[in-house]
């Protein structure tokens, strides 16, 4: 008996946003190029071709969208179209693990110190980029902007004294000036959200923010680009709104081990490597737990066989196309690859109790979390289950 139940929704705000049912017997035909060699999200994305991803193009003057594959086009108002580019403009202006004078020259640097920025301003990208560069052990930007700065010293006769201590601090063994990234970040998103949008919409706007910067930290997990992901969790942080994604997230990454230890990591300037999918399969198995301490039933399951999907390699944190339904029927076809009829009883007691006795259906969460990491050891990739199924039925 199906309840309406087995279609719940999943426990993460922002795989609801990036959603698409995926068929994982069907080949993945979306991950064209463009989508993901640049981060996106589904503000970019077109809406009528359905989980395709395509692209879409703004224009500022219309303030229109046009996708470039069907080429539907929509209109805006002018309120609803300035805070939609307000939110694109904060992350991509800033966004998190990027050069805020990227690929400039130390005479370009010095150029927009004169044309384009007040002093303050300057100043903070500058202690942003060259802590960013330290982070990636990136000594020729690091030298750029040192040089830079002394270039304005010298041509505008300011005393040297305050830079010299400045970067004396900055190349202090101090966990703590890493933090100067992601403030500085937030400090001028948050500045810019607040300026472009009207202040009824400003929470809802800020977490729309939040919710990309979320999308940004799975993206540069994929990536595996781990100074990216902790600059993103850490500016969800101190991102100023009293509200359940800010706890939901911070929560759900800290107990990713691929950002454990990052500062103590960086000062020891240890290169530690961590295998991007083993790392994924352990965080899913801690958000499980972590569920369970919070009688979650439902998001302990989930986490649990996105562990197992992950295994798999029919789920992924990106792309989003890889996302695996926590459905009935797929969640039977995945658990079928294995001799084992309790790993599907146990999802379905749990998902069936949880609005009934929510006691009852946690102890059955556990029992499916424990299953699935028992099984994990064991468990090949989709294509390996199922030939040993097959092999087994004949
Ligand atoms: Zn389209």
């Amino acid at each position: 008996m199906y309840t309406l139940l087995k279609s719940q929704k999943t426990y993460s705000p922002l795989l609801e946003a990036t959603q698409i049912s995926t068929n994982f017997e069907q080949k993945d035909t979306t991950s064209e190029e463009w989508a993901y060699n640049l981060w996106t999200d589904n503000n970019d994305w077109c809406t009528k071709c359905k989980n395709k991803n395509n692209k879409l193009t703004f224009n500022d003057q219309t303030k229109t969208t046009t996708c470039t594959q069907c080429n539907h086009t929509q209109t805006y108002e002018e309120k609803d179209w300035k805070t939609l580019q307000a939110k694109r403009y904060a992350i991509y202006q800033y966004t998190p693990g990027k050069y805020f004078f990227n690929n400039q020259t130390t005479e370009e640097i010095f150029q927009k110190y004169l044309r384009e920025h007040n002093h303050n301003d300057w100043s903070s990208w500058i202690i942003h980029d060259y802590v960013l560069a330290r982070m990636r052990d990136d000594k020729p930007v690091q030298d750029k902007l040192y040089n830079a700065t002394k270039l304005i010293v010298e041509k505008m006769d300011y005393d040297p004294k305050p830079w010299q201590t400045l970067f004396e601090k900055l190349d202090a063994q101090d966990p703590e000036i890493f933090h100067q990234v992601p403030q500085i970040i937030y400090e001028y998103a948050e500045n810019h959200l607040h300026t472009a949008t009207t202040k009824e919409n400003l929470t809802d706007t800020i977490n729309s923010y939040l919710l990309k910067l979320a999308n940004i930290y799975c993206y540069s997990r994929w990536k595996g680009d781990r100074i990216a992901c902790w600059i993103s969790s850490e500016i969800i942080k101190l991102c100023d709104i009293d509200s359940y994604p800010t706890n939901f997230y911070t929560d759900f990454f800290s107990c990713d081990p691929l950002i454990e230890g990052f500062q103590d990591d960086l000062l020891a300037t240890n290169k530690r490597e961590i295998n991007v999918k083993d790392s994924y399969i352990q965080w899913e198995l801690n958000l499980s737990d972590k569920f369970l301490k919070k009688s979650n039933a439902l998001g302990a399951v989930e986490a649990a066989y996105n562990a197992l999907g992950a295994k798999l390699g029919i789920h992924a944190i990106w792309p989003p196309t890889k996302v695996l339904p926590l459905d009935v029927y797929t969640v039977k076809k995945v658990t079928e690859l294995f001799d084992d009829s309790e790993l599907f009883r146990f999802y379905d007691l749990a998902t069936d109790l949880n609005t009934i006795d929510p006691a009852k259906a946690c102890y059955y969460a556990k029992l499916f979390s424990e299953k699935i990491k028992e099984m994990l050891p064991k468990v090949t990739s989709i294509e390996q289950e199922q030939a040993k199924k097959m092999a087994y039925v004949t």
